[in-house]
């Protein structure tokens, strides 16, 4: 007989694309999938019917997979980020009517999302660019899900994104997050933030044992506790299992043998370039991007580890002595004051972005989505939805009321473990520029005036004055 037409499609069946249509279709919304190369395709259908029956049927040929979605089509893309996206439109474009919509889901560049939108809208289809995060788990079992584009679009999957992404206590974790490629753009932040929050737990982990001495099975036990407190999260989670694996290939635990080398597949270093087109001060995210650049040098610091130890540098680490428990709270705190000026950072070129693009983004509702399904997630988003809440207009979260003071409540300990990480020349990048940003912000007055003295001087730039209205120039070499 006729057959029933399923509800949304899905193409690119890697990773991401698989789960996410498993999850789809598990959540009681038909779906036809497509992949370019058809072993992917088996493959998923194999996993529907063994995953309990799902209603998922999988197609070979782009035609008859199209013309088995139901009208208006909405079929959500999740191929490779750039050119191979641009492909499978051309692909699927041949076969889709005015009305259908295309949801982008990988990680683009959110400038690619705006110029395919424009292309198709002329064939009156519809597009919107969706950031998933939560990687595999996420896509299987609830992601974070940030759509933006068309609303009309939208609309048209508003109840099947919502079944499928992660829920948590305030919803589910999507939203409506505005318009063009603001989906993106949200979604490249948050993998910005990501790599601030991984930089300053790994910088905790090396005080904690270079300084500290502390084992693995310590370091699992310390990041066990600190997952019951301020710090619960995803990555602290994870981070504490890290420590208890054993190596399957000889002695002791995994972590130690595996590379001090870092991969990344360009979303911090997008976050980073946005950040100073816009004039946004993002030192933390910069820390993060920078020394996950310095991990890839592993042979050139290999070498100059040899140079400077025949120079004469002594490792400062074995005379030094340190209160176990207490560097254990210090740690703690240092890690979650540094969170906070990271986290302020990336909200900040958020809003930046909101205003030049006039997205109109809400910050809580990002904190808010943001609190299940993805790999930021943590207790410590609803405390931003909720200073948002307070405070819309909030120019920075380190001035809201309440991070204000767990911040000064932490900063003594916070400026120890700087200070001592420095002594001992155990860099922190990540924690010591969350500490400088906010000993930058929190300051009335900087040096910043014998800089633009400087710059008045060999290149008459002009200077205002703390007392008196009005552009000044003064002829510096004349009077000095
Ligand atoms: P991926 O490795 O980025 O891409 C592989 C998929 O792209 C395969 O289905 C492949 O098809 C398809 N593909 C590549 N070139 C193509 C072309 N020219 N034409 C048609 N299809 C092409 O897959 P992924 O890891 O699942 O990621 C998908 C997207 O989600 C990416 O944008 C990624 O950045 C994003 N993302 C990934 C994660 C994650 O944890 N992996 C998390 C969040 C977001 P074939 O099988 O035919 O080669």
């Amino acid at each position: 007989g006729e057959m029933e037409l399923s509800r949304i499609g899905l193409v690119g069946l890697a990773v991401m694309g698989q789960n996410l249509a498993l999850n789809i279709a598990e959540k009681g919304f038909p779906i036809s999938v497509y992949n370019r190369s058809s072993n992917k395709v088996d493959e998923t259908v194999d996993r529907a019917k063994k995953e309990g029956n799902l209603p998922l049927r999988g197609y070979h040929d782009p035609k008859e997979f199209v013309l088995s979605i139901q009208k208006p089509r909405a079929i959500v893309i999740l191929v490779k980020a750039g050119f191979p996206v641009d492909q499978t439109i051309g692909v699927l474009s041949q076969f889709l009517e005015a009305g259908d919509c295309i949801i982008d889901g990988g990680n683009e560049w959110y400038e690619n999302t705006e110029r395919r939108a424009a292309a198709v809208k002329e064939k009156g289809l519809l597009y919107l660019g969706m950031g998933v995060s939560g990687g595999e788990d996420g896509a299987r079992n609830g992601p974070s899900l940030m759509p933006g584009g068309s609303r009309q679009a939208y609309e048209y999957i508003e109840d099947i994104v919502k079944k499928v992404a992660a829920q948590v206590n305030d919803g589910p974790c999507v939203t409506y997050v505005g318009d063009g490629g603001a989906g993106n753009f949200v979604k490249m932040v948050h993998n910005g933030i990501e790599y601030g929050d991984m930089q300053l737990i790994s910088e905790a982990y090396d005080v904690l044992k270079s300084v500290g001495r502390f084992t693995n099975p310590e370091l699992h036990e310390i990041f066990t506790q600190w997952n019951k407190g301020e710090l619960e999260s995803f990555l602290i989670e994870i981070t504490s299992e890290i420590f208890a694996v054993k190596d399957d290939k000889g002695e002791g635990e995994l972590v130690d043998k595996v590379l001090d080398k870092t991969g990344m597949k360009g979303t911090g270093k997008w976050t980073v370039q946005q950040a100073a087109d816009l004039s946004i001060a993002a030192p933390t995210i910069e820390a993060s991007l920078d020394s996950r650049f310095l991990s890839g040098l592993k042979d050139e610091r290999v070498a100059a580890a040899s140079v400077f130890a025949e120079a004469g540098l002594k490792d400062g680490l074995t005379t030094h002595d340190v209160d176990k428990q207490q560097l254990v709270d210090d740690v703690r705190k240092a890690l979650y004051a540094s969170k906070i000026c990271s986290y302020a950072q990336g909200m900040n070129l958020l809003r930046a972005k909101s205003i030049e693009k006039n997205w109109n983004l809400n910050l809580g509702e990002l904190a808010r989505i943001w609190k299940g399904g993805c790999i930021i997630r943590a207790v410590f988003l609803d405390r931003i939805k909720t200073a948002y809440d307070r405070n819309p207009a909030l120019a920075s979260l380190l001035v809201d009321s309440e991070f204000a003071n767990e911040i000064v409540q932490r900063q003594a300990a916070w400026r120890r473990v700087v200070s001592l990480a420095i002594s001992v020349g155990v860099s922190t990048p990540g924690m010591s520029a969350s500490l400088a940003y906010f000993d930058t912000y929190r300051r009335a007055r900087l040096p910043a005036n014998l800089l633009q003295a400087q710059r008045d001087y060999f290149g008459a730039h002009t200077y205002e004055r703390v007392d008196l209205p009005g552009s000044f120039h003064t002829e510096w070499h004349k009077l000095a």
